[in-house]
């Protein structure tokens, strides 16, 4: 190996051990995981928490914008193992974005099923450039995932959303990222819940790598549902799931059972935020912190604005949140604040009356 030659950094290669994967397994990566645990600096403060540590785990910071990479080289790389030959998802989003990169990378073909008109645009760009078939369906994502398994159900397309169990172990590896950044688990994780597949993953992921020694402790796990599509926090399907954050715009999610299961195992919680909360949140995540994220990453960070005001959290205690996506995925809510637009001559006593000086 020449000593400018690159290394492998993606997460098959880096946590092989952890991974149903073999010698044999063809690997399709573009570099995933790896994501930054940024200090949070602003919340604190704002809240006033002296003695509690907030980190956000940038999940925006992955090759497609999202951490459904995580999931997605896992799933696609044992598509190929398998033979396969196309993959299909449904998709509110950013699974979509994901699985067409991917599939894209090893020649598969890859076919995306879309809510109609409620679809970040970012997203769907990049279910075209990276040439996916994208079918908009007059339906919701619960309506989609529904045609998805069917169509699926003979094993010809392979399906990659997140019942595909690869998903799940891909995902599990934030954990792991995580718990080798603090060198031990924090003492509560917050994450947006749509389909709850991640929350499943990260509980997962945190439990194995204790049980190979690398933590002392688990998590709370706090999962953090739209108030208009909160199943889980209500506990019943949603017929019609509303909210701004399109990724957790879910009525039925698929890992019901994942979820209920990390939040009682772990002694955590899974509530509910409204929009509007969402939103602030979101504002205040990009005005003040840097850390520009998409609406529904928004969710876990307005969730623990939420239980610092009840003096939830332990002192001396550390929260990981997850920000699940970037925020340049969705151009029209970032562009929904009627931001003021100075329109000047090009002149330089404009620009200094502009700017006052
Ligand atoms: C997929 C997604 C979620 C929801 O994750 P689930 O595993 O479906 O609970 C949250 N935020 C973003 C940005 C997503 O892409």
């Amino acid at each position: 190996m020449s000593k400018h030659a690159v290394k492998k950094t993606g997460i098959i290669e880096r946590f092989r051990e952890y991974l149903p994967v073999t010698d044999k397994t063809p690997i399709v990566s573009l570099n995933e995981g790896n994501t930054p645990l940024i200090p949070a600096e602003a919340l604190p403060a704002e809240l006033g928490l002296k003695n509690v540590r907030i980190y956000y785990k940038f999940e925006g910071l992955n090759p497609t914008g999202s951490f459904k990479d995580r999931g997605m080289t896992m799933a696609i790389s044992k598509a190929v193992e398998a033979g396969s030959k196309a993959v299909m998802c449904a998709s509110t989003g950013n699974t979509s974005a994901s699985a067409a990169a991917y599939a894209t990378r090893c020649g598969l073909k890859c076919y995306v099923l879309i809510p109609e008109g409620k679809i970040a645009k970012g997203k769907l760009l990049q279910a075209f450039r990276y040439g996916a078939k994208t079918l908009m369906i007059r339906g919701n994502f619960d309506q989609a995932l529904e045609l998805v398994k069917e169509v699926t159900g003979d094993g010809k397309i392979t399906l990659v959303n997140s019942i595909n169990p690869y998903r799940i172990e891909g995902q599990k590896t934030a954990a792991f990222e995580i718990v080798d950044d603090l060198g031990d688990a924090p003492e509560y994780h917050a994450i947006p819940v749509g389909n709850a597949g991640n929350i499943t993953a990260y509980w997962k992921g945190y439990k194995e790598y204790k049980k190979a020694g690398k933590s002392g402790t688990l998590p709370q796990m706090l999962g953090f549902q739209a108030a208009g599509s909160a199943p889980i926090v209500l506990g019943h399907p949603v017929a019609k799931p509303e909210t701004i954050a399109t990724a957790i715009r879910i009525g039925n999610p698929a890992s019901w059972q994942g979820a209920v299961a990390a939040r009682d195992e772990s002694g955590g919680l899974i509530d509910m935020v409204t929009d509007e909360e969402i939103t602030k949140a979101y504002r205040f995540l990009a005005e003040r912190e840097g850390v520009f994220a998409e609406p529904a990453s928004a969710a876990p960070v307005a969730g623990v604005i939420r239980l610092a005001q009840r003096n939830y959290f332990k002192e001396g205690s550390r929260i990981v949140i997850t920000l699940t996506g970037a925020g340049l995925k969705d151009p029209d809510f970032a562009l929904s604040f009627n931001d003021p637009v100075y329109t000047i001559e090009a002149d330089l006593d404009a620009v200094k009356e502009a700017v006052g000086s």
